[in-house]
Formats: C-alpha cells, sequence, structure tokens
C-alpha cells in the first residue's frame, strides 16, 4: 500500500547540508528546501553562509538555518550536531557533502597534502556520522547521504589520487556504517556525481570544463540540482529500504569504452 505521496515525505523533515554554502551542497539544499524540508547549512564561512541562506529562503517554507563548522575537526562536527538539534527540533536526515579537491601529482604529493584531503573529505565524513548517530536514531527514520564521486570509487584523473583514495574510502565506511545503523532505523547511502559544474570545478579551468563535457555522452556538466534530486529520493521515506548503496549521477559519463565509443553514437 501506497503510504505517502512520492516525495511528501520529505516536507517538513529537519535536514542539515554540511558543505551548504555553495556548489553542490547549495543544489542538494536548494531541491530540499522546495521539497518543504526544514534545512540548515554548515561550512566554514560565516558570510557565505549567511549569502546562500538569502538564496535559499525563496524556494521554500521555513527560514534557513546556519551553523559554522568545520568538518575536519571532530569536536565541531559534535557541537554542529547538538547546535541542528536544537534548531530543528531534532534531525532526520544528514547530507555529508563538504569536501575539497585540490590538485597534487604524485611526483610531489606531500604528506600534508595526503592529509589535508583525507581529514576533510574522510575523516570529515566520518565525524559527522559519529557526532549525528544518536540524534538520527531518536528520529526513527534517520537518512545519511554521503557526496562521494565517481572519482576514486569508479575512475582516475591524474593529480587527484588522494581526493580518488578519500572518495572511495568514504564507500567503505559507508557499508560497514550501513549494519550498524540499521538497528536504529538509520540508512546510509552514497551519490558519486560526475563533473558538476560548481565554483570549486570553475576553479580548474574553462580548458577542463570543455573536455569534460565533452566526454559525457549527454553532452553537459552536471548541475548542482541533478545531485540534489538524486539526493533527496535517498533521503526520502520512500528509500526507506535502500541501505549501504551507490548510485551514479553522471550523464553516462563512466560508460564509454573509449573515446572512440563517444564518437560513435551518430553512426549506429
Ligand atoms: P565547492 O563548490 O568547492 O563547495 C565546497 C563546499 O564545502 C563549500 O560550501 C565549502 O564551504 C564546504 N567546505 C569545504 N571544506 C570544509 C570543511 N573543512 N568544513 C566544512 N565545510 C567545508 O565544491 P563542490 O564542487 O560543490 O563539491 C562538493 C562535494 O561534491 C565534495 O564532497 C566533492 O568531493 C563532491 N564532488 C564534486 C564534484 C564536482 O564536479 N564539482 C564531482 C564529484 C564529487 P567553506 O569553504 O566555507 O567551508
Amino acid at each position: 500500500m501506497l503510504t505517502a505521496t512520492p516525495m511528501s515525505s520529505l516536507t517538513d523533515a529537519r535536514i542539515v547540508v554540511t558543505g551548504g554554502s555553495r556548489g553542490i551542497g547549495l543544489g542538494i539544499a536548494e531541491v530540499l528546501v522546495a521539497a518543504g524540508g526544514r534545512v540548515l547549512i554548515a561550512g566554514r564561512d560565516v558570510d557565505a553562509l549567511r549569502v546562500a541562506a538569502d538564496h535559499l529562503a525563496p524556494f521554500g517554507r521555513h527560514s534557513i538555518r546556519t551553523c559554522r563548522a568545520d568538518v575536519s575537526d571532530a569536536s565541531s562536527c559534535t557541537e554542529l550536531a547538538k547546535a541542528a538539534a536544537a534548531e530543528l527540533g531534532g534531525v532526520d536526515v544528514l547530507c555529508c557533502n563538504a569536501g575539497i579537491f585540490p590538485s597534487a601529482p604524485l611526483i610531489n604529493m606531500t604528506e600534508a597534502d595526503l592529509d589535508r584531503v583525507l581529514r576533510v573529505n574522510f575523516y570529515g565524513t566520518v565525524f559527522c556520522v559519529q557526532a549525528f548517530q544518536q540524534i538520527l536514531a531518536a528520529s526513527g527514520r534517520g537518512r545519511i547521504v554521503i557526496t562521494s564521486s565517481i572519482t576514486g570509487p569508479i575512475t582516475g584523473y591524474p593529480g587527484w589520487a588522494h581526493y580518488g583514495a578519500s572518495k572511495a574510502a568514504q564507500l567503505g565506511f559507508m557499508r560497514t556504517a550501513a549494519i550498524e545503523l540499521a538497528a536504529s532505523g538509520t540508512t546510509i547511502n552514497a551519490v558519486l556525481p560526475g563533473n558538476v559544474a560548481t565554483e570549486g570545478l570553475t576553479d580548474l579551468g574553462a580548458d577542463y570544463l570543455a573536455t569534460m563535457a565533452a566526454s559525457v555522452p549527454l553532452g553537459r556538466l552536471g548541475t548542482p540540482a541533478d545531485i540534489g534530486h538524486a539526493v533527496a529520493f535517498l533521503a526520502s521515506e520512500e528509500a526507506g529500504y535502500i541501505t549501504g548503496q551507490t548510485l551514479v549521477v553522471d550523464g553516462g559519463q563512466t560508460l564509454p569504452e573509449s573515446l572512440d565509443a563517444l564518437g560513435r553514437e551518430q553512426n549506429a
């Protein structure tokens, strides 16, 4: 029996999005706010959070909450969880999205480069899940959605060996966390975006963006909202029997077996 109108289950859901001040996180927040969620966005730059909250407000009917947090710091994640639970009256959905992708070719990758990327992307995910675990359990329908990547779990790209490792590590963590969290009714899943046109990606330059768009069968880079819609599904009540799984959102970017395969569909 259908117990909820599709996706209506996000109405009034209490939601936290880390890295929600820009890029994919802002796109996730937009979709979840528009679905009727009560959303708190977190990041390190307080001014950017305020600008993002002003941007988000017209999409929904609840005021947008913000909280300064650095996910690479476990105590900051604990404070974020406490503040979010107090502001929203509990938390139903945690989107572990905050991440960084500085380039460092192997030949000159330093220990500090490796520490920094793993600390934000991997430890940051673990710290947030731990900090919110009991708060999500109290919800009885907790949902965690991790923003991983195709880079690492499926593909590779020169300069991002440490980044790819951090994104694959999120998935290894997720699969055991899913079993541990299941007893409390919390699910944990991951979206794997391809190349999404965000501020962070724009920093990599016009040539990079053009080359990447040309490698996508659907002919364009992803938008933050493309990722937001996938996250909304995994955060919904309707996805309650899915846990420990990954959803690739890449316009088909990981499908072609060769560069040649991309040009062949016209002649097939
Ligand atoms: P972005 O535009 O650079 O935005 C990153 C967001 O994360 C910002 O809100 C930033 O805010 C926040 N952040 C960074 N470090 C943080 C920290 N230590 N603590 C808390 N917040 C932090 O990046 P994006 O492209 O949207 O990427 C978002 C996520 O998607 C990342 O996990 C990334 O790996 C993943 N992803 C991106 C792409 C893509 O093509 N763009 C593809 C696959 C996966 P502050 O700087 O103010 O903290």
